[in-house]
């Protein structure tokens, strides 16, 4: 990959994490932000502060964990890694400590489709892993489990993980898996909550297919031939 734009990347990088501090879903240095590059991947340097990160904070590796430049990279790194050799339609990912979802990790179960947007993990439900340490591939192995058909999980007693197309789309759904969480926690203390059936979750999952994208997305090969009525314009 060019050196442009492998800065280019880098910057967006840091965008992506000051964006993430002002949406309120990272806490401190904890959360780590990644982007895919030709050879491997974009990542953030451990315990440095997002305000203060410069694009050599942000660091390059390959995908069998060797490091390039003056810093080390998140002791997160491995997730990351093990995400983009798993799975090809990863190019960003956004990992965060976030309130709502690190609570409901630590009661290891998984979030069921309480409301049509769970879909947006590209499943039924929101899982959690099973309990591992940080940085170890234990973690790794169980993180790619919980994810299988899925784009995002909570890891149990720790935060979130998820990626995207690209880095917008990463953080975005950071924040959409953030607010269910908050959503289901408000739900269950107040009763609960009704979980949508199968039937009616194939049908949400069949339209997000095609849900958040504009006309030159949808140009690129996806039809909106999934809704009913067709959407025209006027
Ligand atoms: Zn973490």
């Amino acid at each position: 990959m060019k050196k442009l734009k492998l800065m280019e990347l880098r910057k967006a990088v840091i965008e992506t994490c000051l964006k993430m501090n002002a949406e309120g879903i990272n806490r401190g240095t904890s959360g780590n932000v990644s982007v895919r590059t030709d050879g491997g991947f974009l990542l953030t340097a451990s315990g440095v502060p997002y305000a203060k990160m410069k694009p050599a904070h942000v660091v390059e590796m390959d995908l069998e964990g060797h490091y390039s430049g003056d810093y080390l990279p998140s002791t997160e790194w491995r997730m990351h890694m093990d995400i983009y050799r798993a799975r090809p339609e990863a190019k960003a990912i956004v990992h965060v400590h976030s309130t709502w979802a690190t609570a409901l990790s630590c009661l290891r179960k998984d979030v069921p489709a309480f409301h049509y947007m769970i879909g947006v993990t590209g499943g039924t439900s929101l899982r959690v892993s099973n309990y591992a340490e940080f940085g170890t591939q234990e973690l790794s192995d169980t993180m790619l489990k919980a994810m299988e058909d899925r784009n995002g999980c909570l890891l149990a007693n720790h935060g979130q993980i998820c990626f995207g197309p690209n880095l917008d789309k990463a953080l975005w759904l950071a924040g959409e898996i953030e607010g269910l969480c908050q959503q289901y926690w408000a739900a269950s203390l107040a009763g609960k909550p009704v979980v949508l059936s199968d039937a009616e979750m194939t049908s949400v999952l069949k339209r997000f297919k095609t849900y958040g994208k504009q006309k030159a997305d949808l140009a690129k090969g996806e039809t909106l031939t999934v809704f009913a009525p067709k959407l025209r314009r006027k």
